[in-house]
């Protein structure tokens, strides 16, 4: 039989074991165990029991307001941080964005743009060619096709414009909440939802406003919590929070104002 497995104690030994125990650490003398009531006049205090914790609110309106605050003074003016000229580059250079860092498509959008300045110049690029100009972005072929096939419907069904609305955004290759949020609220200053990026989803579990474990579900935490005037910037704010404070790996956590609301497990203080 594996070793392992002679480790594992049957009840009967567990039993015994208890047994051996309550011999050698026995009980107070009063007999009473955690949960006995109150002891009668003259007999020994009772055991004290532990006291509960109190549960933190952690979408109290006080901490919720401390975090807008917080991140209000730390990014007054947190923007995106592609760049663009229009709401069809910002489109294209969010889904170039996917798996890679803004620096890197900011290197490569210029030249780009320069090259194909509109929807119609990127519906009637052939595969092979827009994958040569964006490899460096990393998934070139799936962002290839997926930017070709947003630009021919941007351009059949939309007169070459950007829709205006996350129902048909939603209708684009290649789009999802995250896209049609950033495009949406960044070019036309409509607040449609919260952007969660990679940054937003870890600091939202991290500050435990959202326990869920999707983007998408963080998002519908979020929407609950932040008033909608700030669901724009919360998410420009998050962002900038997320690469300069609030990083994945060592988050500078001794240095961040929220550090006194954060319960955080990944917490470095
Ligand atoms: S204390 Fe640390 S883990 Fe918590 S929000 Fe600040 S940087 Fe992030």
């Amino acid at each position: 039989m594996p070793s392992k497995m002679k480790s594992i104690k049957k009840p009967a030994d567990a039993a015994r074991a208890s047994r051996s125990l309550s011999r050698k650490h026995p009980a107070p003398a009063s007999g009473r165990g955690r949960d006995a009531g109150p002891a009668g006049a003259g007999g020994e205090a009772p055991a004290l029991r532990r006291k509960a914790k109190p549960k933190a609110d952690y979408t109290s309106p006080e901490r919720l307001q401390k975090i807008f605050s917080a991140l209000d003074e730390l990014f007054p003016q947190a923007q995106c941080a592609l760049r663009h000229e229009n709401a069809f580059q910002l489109l294209v250079a969010t889904i170039l964005s996917a798996q890679c860092t803004d620096e890197r498509v900011n290197k490569v959008t210029p030249g780009l743009f320069q090259k194909y300045p509109t929807a119609q110049d990127f519906a009637a690029l052939s595969q092979p060619v827009l994958e040569e100009e964006i490899r460096s972005t990393g998934f070139f072929r799936n962002k290839a096709k997926n930017i070709i096939g947003m630009a021919k419907k941007v351009v059949a069904d939309f007169g070459g414009q950007v829709p205006h609305t996350m129902e048909e955004m939603l209708t684009l290759p290649g789009v999802a909440r995250k896209t049609a949020n950033v495009v949406l609220g960044t070019a036309y200053g409509i607040p449609t939802g919260v952007v969660v990026d990679t940054h937003v989803f870890r600091i939202a579990r991290r500050l435990k406003l959202s326990k869920q474990k999707t983007p998408e579900k963080v998002e519908q935490d979020l929407l609950k919590l932040v008033p909608q005037e700030r669901w724009i910037s919360f998410g420009h704010q998050m962002i900038w929070f997320g690469r300069k404070v609030c990083q994945a790996r060592k988050p500078v956590c001794a240095d961040c104002p929220l550090e006194s609301v954060c319960d955080s497990r990944d917490k470095t203080v």
